[in-house]
């Protein structure tokens, strides 16, 4: 009485099996199992009986079949033939694997099983029969009438893991580092802050940096991520006096790192963020007359040189986060360097998170490097035992089963991009639903460089008890940003990377595996204040085989214009002997000044011209300051300088509710009426919303993201603020549209595309077949020529934002670049 029957567990089957001892028993079935499936396998109709089997019976049969004749054949000399191996995309689209790959998936599974595993083919069974028996006692000993049915509403896409090696840590059993337990009863929150802050790692060094600081021009700092480097080296500079002539500019390699931190660190010194403490970033500028810590942008740095060459208003320049090796990082090595040469008395910090200290230090004059140690806990590393096909999908999986398995904790989950990141918002949210009550609360928290700061500031919220939050991040959560609690890691193993291709100047962002030594710094974040586990998603072959030690430094992979035109600007004519860390490929350089060339920005002896000289002022790529510059002539700048600040807030315009797509497509082809092309759209729907006085409303009504229009307004009143600093006059003509597309083709003509006969395109300049990407509204229009604003990769080379020009304008407009053919 009181304890109730499962009827899936019959009363039969408990009492035999209390029968035996659980090894027996498992012994037995496992006999049992082997017999069976030899049956299933030499009478392979079984599969097309009546029964129909579902998928993942079906993959599991053939699965095990695979085992099953791995292990009863054993022939090892053809699974050594099995060399080829790939990552998650030998899966194609649609799905086809080659038999051959998929021997060799199995055969890896196989491979990276472990030895007790290899013995026995139904680990997993066997695992899952184990815990229903377990589910099963537990019920009828009435002991936890909770045991809820976990791997019940899991089985199905189940993921299986091996944890196959441990990311040691670091002095986590000196119980004296741990933080303190903090008594909040009677303690402002300034107070508690700052006990925070003597509980970081950095803090036990701090007397040591301040002396290493005042004793070295250049000091080479290196500490383990959170440490503390970012929020407390500034702090600990002011607090020395460093503050007293002149700022402490701290650069990071992203904004909402600039902004986070600032952010913190303002809280910790009890400052209005914008006074004290600052940050800067391309068109917002959070700092005031009083700011002594500044944060920024690299790019921001690299900017302010322009007006400030000597950096005469800084005392101390921190270039954090110099592992990130991003273009503005490497091309700021060269120049602080050599301003540190000639002013002694600015002191320069290098911060980096990994060990490639050394390279920084030969780089500055074998500057001394200062490195502490920080403090990790053990981190377990799991791999998958056979590849992903869907990154996306098995990174929801592997949540729900952290979830639904794991003690609470924190989980932060790896994605390439926003897409990424708002796509797996929504189905994982979906998925959630459909668990009802049965699963704790999990909170969803995303983070990526676009994201409004009120929403940044929600993945530093403490989790309520019980609940478990997941952070999806991009790149930003591995190094530059740290966030308490994190006990799990779901590392895809991807992040969005350019890539460019200096023979054709072709600039992609492609989803690229991570290098090993991202893959570190991803699963050491599990282990911040506790030991963790870290889930990668893909296998330990893999791994070792197919990832490279380092990610390949920006500057080896992107279109050089925009910094040769701020080099140029700085005076710096001869590039070639320009001091890089790693030089770019010369045809990159090459490339980068043929097009500012091309763009009239240099003359022929590689000098900046006037064209030039207002092009670097405006903070955009060269092609796009082009295009504003040249407005001038076309007097439109008033539609250009929309469509700039259009284009810069990226493709997040429209959004595309599930349950109104819709609506949302006939909203947004309103603005593409006419087949006016998008850089015309992007145009109307700017000036449709400033019309209704700038309306929450009417962007609802239009599916348009409000955000993002408030975005774009302000980057077009700086653009305007811009305009006026070169000298440019407001000028209007809305009804002629070609002298705006005119003035379009002059920044971007070396951007043009030509229809074939097969519906796809061909690059003009160096040919190369392209798409209209289907969110254009000319997608289904064709036309003949057209010019693009970007390529992206995706599943084809798609031209995003797309307008359509006449042939004979790229004469008229760019007779250097093109030429009539007889
Ligand atoms: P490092 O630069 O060495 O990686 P940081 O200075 O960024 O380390 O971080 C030190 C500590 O400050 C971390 O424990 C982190 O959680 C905390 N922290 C940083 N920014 C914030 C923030 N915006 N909100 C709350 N905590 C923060
Ligand atoms: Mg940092």
């Amino acid at each position: 009485e009181g304890v109730r029957r499962d009827s899936a567990v019959e009363k039969g089957d408990m009492e035999s099996l209390r029968k035996f001892s659980r090894q027996e028993y498992l012994k037995k079935r496992e006999q049992k199992k082997l017999e069976e499936l030899k049956d299933e396998l030499e009478d392979e109709e079984y599969l097309f009986g009546d029964e129909k089997l579902t998928e993942t019976e079906l993959n599991e049969f053939r699965y095990k079949k695979e085992i099953y004749e791995l292990l009863v054949n054993k022939s090892t000399q053809e699974a050594d033939n099995i060399g080829e191996y790939r990552m998650p995309d030998a899966y194609d689209q649609e799905g086809g694997v080659d038999q051959e790959k998929r021997f060799a998936v199995s055969l890896q599974r196989y491979r990276d099983m472990d030895s007790a595993e290899k013995m026995n083919p139904f680990a997993e069974q066997e695992a899952w029969e184990d815990h229903q028996i377990g589910k099963a006692t537990l019920k009828f000993g009435a002991k936890n009438k909770q045991a809820s049915d976990n791997y019940g509403f899991l089985f199905e896409d189940q993921i299986e893991f091996i944890k196959a090696s441990v990311l040691a840590g670091d002095n986590y059993e000196d119980e004296m580092h741990a933080k303190p337990y903090q008594d909040s009863t009677g303690k402002s929150a300034l107070d508690m802050l700052q006990e925070e802050r003597k509980s970081l790692p950095i803090y036990s060094y701090r007397d040591e940096l301040l002396k290493a600081v005042k004793d070295h021009q250049v000091l080479i700092i290196v500490g383990e991520t959170g440490s503390g480097k970012t929020t407390q080296i500034p702090q600990y500079l002011h607090e020395a006096g460093y503050t007293k002539h002149g700022k402490v500019g701290c650069t990071q390699p992203r904004r909402v790192a600039a902004m986070s931190v600032s952010a913190r660190v303002a809280q910790e010194m009890g400052v209005k963020l914008g006074h004290e403490v600052g940050y800067s970033i391309r068109f917002e500028d959070c700092t005031s007359e009083k700011t002594i810590l500044k944060y920024m942008t690299d790019g921001m740095l690299l900017r302010e040189l322009l007006g400030e060459p000597d950096l005469s208003s800084y005392s101390v320049i921190i270039v954090d986060e110099a592992h990130e090796r991003t273009l503005h990082t490497d091309i700021l090595f060269g120049l602080v360097k050599d301003i540190a040469r000639a002013r002694p008395d600015l002191k320069l910090l290098i911060s980096s998170a990994t060990m490639d200290a050394q390279k920084f230090s030969e780089f500055f004059d074998q500057a001394p490097i200062f490195m502490f140690p920080g403090r990790r806990y053990p981190v377990d590393i799991c791999y998958t035992t056979a590849p992903e096909a869907d990154y996306m999908d098995a990174a929801i999986t592997a949540v729900l089963q952290i979830h639904v398995g794991e003690p609470l904790g924190d989980v932060l989950v790896f994605l390439p991009g926003q897409e990424e990141i708002e796509t797996m918002e929504e189905n994982l949210k979906q998925r959630i639903r459909g668990f009802g009550t049965k699963i704790s609360e999990l909170i969803i928290c995303p983070i990526y460089g676009n994201l409004p700061s009120e929403l940044q500031a929600k993945i530093f919220e403490p989790t309520p008890e019980g609940a478990r939050k997941v952070v999806l991040a991009t790149n930003i959560a591995e190094t530059s940003l740290t966030i308490d609690g994190i006990k799990y890691v779901v590392d895809p193993g991807f992040s969005k990377l350019k890539s460019y291709n200096p023979r054709t100047g072709m600039e992609s962002l492609l989803v690229t595996p991570i290098s090993k030594a991202s893959a570190t710094q991803r699963t050491g974040r599990a282990g911040r204040t506790s030991p963790g586990k870290c889930f990668r998603l893909y296998t330990a072959y893999n791994y070792h085989n197919d990832l490279e030690e380092n990610t390949m430094p920006e500057i080896q992979r992107t279109n050089l214009a925009s910094v040769v035109l701020a080099l140029k600007s700085l005076g710096i004519n001869n590039l070639l002997n320009f001091d890089f860390m790693d030089p770019p490929p010369s045809e990159a350089l090459i490339k980068a000044l043929e097009l500012l060339f091309a763009l009239g920005a240099l003359n022929q002896l590689g000098e900046l011209t006037k064209v030039g000289r207002r092009m670097a002022e405006f903070p955009l790529d060269p092609m796009l300051s082009k295009m504003i510059v040249v407005s001038d002539k076309y007097k439109c700048s008033d539609e250009i300088i929309s469509i700039a600040a259009m284009l810069s807030i990226g493709p997040s315009i429209f959004y595309r509710p599930k349950d109104k797509k819709v609506h949302a497509d006939n909203a947004m082809m309103n603005f593409h009426v006419g087949n006016v092309g998008d850089h015309i759209a992007l145009l109307k729907i700017y000036t449709s919303w400033k019309e209704t006085n700038y309306s929450t409303q009417w962007c609802c009504e239009n599916y348009i993201q409000v955000r993002s229009m408030k975005r774009a307004r302000d980057i077009r009143d700086q653009l305007e603020g811009l305009l006026e600093r070169v000298e440019i006059e407001i000028s209007s003509n809305s009804n002629d549209l070609d002298s705006i597309r005119k003035c379009i083709v002059a920044g971007f003509f070396p951007h043009t595309a030509k229809l074939q006969k097969n519906g796809s395109y061909r690059t003009v300049k160096h040919p190369q077949t392209v798409h209209i990407h289907p969110a254009s509204g000319l997608s289904q229009v064709l036309p003949r020529w057209v010019v693009y604003h970007e390529l992206v990769l995706t599943s084809k080379e798609y031209m995003r934002q797309v307008t359509e020009l006449k042939p004979e304008w790229l004469i008229e407009i760019a007779p250097h670049y093109y030429q009539l053919k007889d």
